[in-house]
């Protein structure tokens, strides 16, 4: 045990005799209340209405799967979980037009931040991601679409992405597979200072059964200190079944290699509430499952890192 972990542990009985919430067994996971002023940090909106918000070129009516998720519909689910502010990842069948994103974080001040997607061939890029900056948005994702993520170190055009990026703060936002991890890592070197936010744990674990490797791979890009990692879609990794314990020593290695300042926590909605997963398994693996984490350090990865990078 790392001697992180051994402080944690103290902390997290100390915290329970104080509190009052010690229970038979010592450490309660049955009845802990929700968890006031969580950050939920990744979720998709769309809305069925593509008279007002046309889908991208490449997307149909049948590809919105659901067929709507509004932000009507996220807050119903969010709220009674105790999480009241959401960071929006723009969605792909919109493409580079992140409007409806926008129209939602005005309509409901406070409550989201933004990550858009630009186009980063675009003559108009740093225009764009201003704009972009003035409506709420304050991370850009980069998916790599199947193609070898090692063309973003040749790319101009990504190049200018990150410094844009980080001359203002803002995130960029990997959407990987565990392949393209020493790409990343190649970025960083390229552009240090950057902050950098890796989706759901650069999906390790998503063919069913977690690589170590791979999961070295990804503690290690944690000696780059602008590296975060988001701890989430957890319908969609390892036995990919709720309570989803088997991903604890996965989070539990993430925590010690960055420290709950560098992670975050996040559902993925509405993916995490399709074919029978629930909103309130996501939040609860942290809040009541992760027991190698004090109460400071769960709400750190539940409110304090998504606080800091998406809404400051
Ligand atoms: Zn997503």
């Amino acid at each position: 045990m790392s001697p992180r972990s051994q402080l944690s542990r103290r902390d997290f009985t100390r915290y329970s005799i104080a509190g009052g919430m010690v229970s038979a067994a010592g450490l309660s996971h049955a009845s802990e209340p929700a968890t006031k002023g969580s950050i939920d940090a990744h979720v998709h909106v769309w809305t069925p209405d593509v008279k007002k918000y046309p889908l991208d070129s490449k997307f149909t009516i049948e590809s919105m799967q659901p067929k709507s998720f509004t932000p009507e519909e996220l807050l119903s689910l969010c709220r009674p979980a105790g999480v009241d502010r959401v960071v929006l990842i723009q969605m792909s069948f919109y493409g580079f037009d992140n409007s409806y994103m926008l129209d939602t974080i005005v309509k409901y001040p406070g409550t989201f931040s933004g990550v858009g997607i630009v186009d980063h061939h675009s003559p108009k890029l740093e225009e764009t991601m201003k704009e972009l900056g003035k409506g709420g948005v304050r991370g850009y994702r980069i998916h790599a679409h199947g193609n070898d993520a090692t063309d973003w170190t040749n790319d101009e055009g990504m190049g200018r992405l990150w410094r844009i990026a980080n001359k203002n703060g803002w995130a960029v936002c990997p959407l990987i597979n565990p392949t393209d991890l020493p790409a990343i890592e190649k970025l960083c070197r390229q552009y240090p200072g950057t902050r950098v936010v890796i989706d759901h744990f650069a999906r390790i674990g998503i063919s069913g059964t977690i690589d170590e490797k791979q999961l070295d791979t990804l503690c290690g890009l944690a000696r780059f200190p602008d590296v975060h990692v988001k701890t989430s879609a957890f319908y969609a990794l390892g036995k990919k079944k709720a309570p989803y314990d088997d991903l604890l020593p996965m989070i539990h290695r993430l925590v010690d290699a960055y420290s709950p300042s560098r992670l975050m926590w996040a559902t993925d909605c509405p993916y995490q509430v399709q074919d029978g997963h629930q909103y309130e398994d996501s939040i609860a693996l942290i809040r009541d499952r992760a027991d190698f984490l004090s109460p400071s350090e769960k709400k750190q990865i539940l409110q304090g890192t998504a606080e800091r990078v998406f809404f400051s």
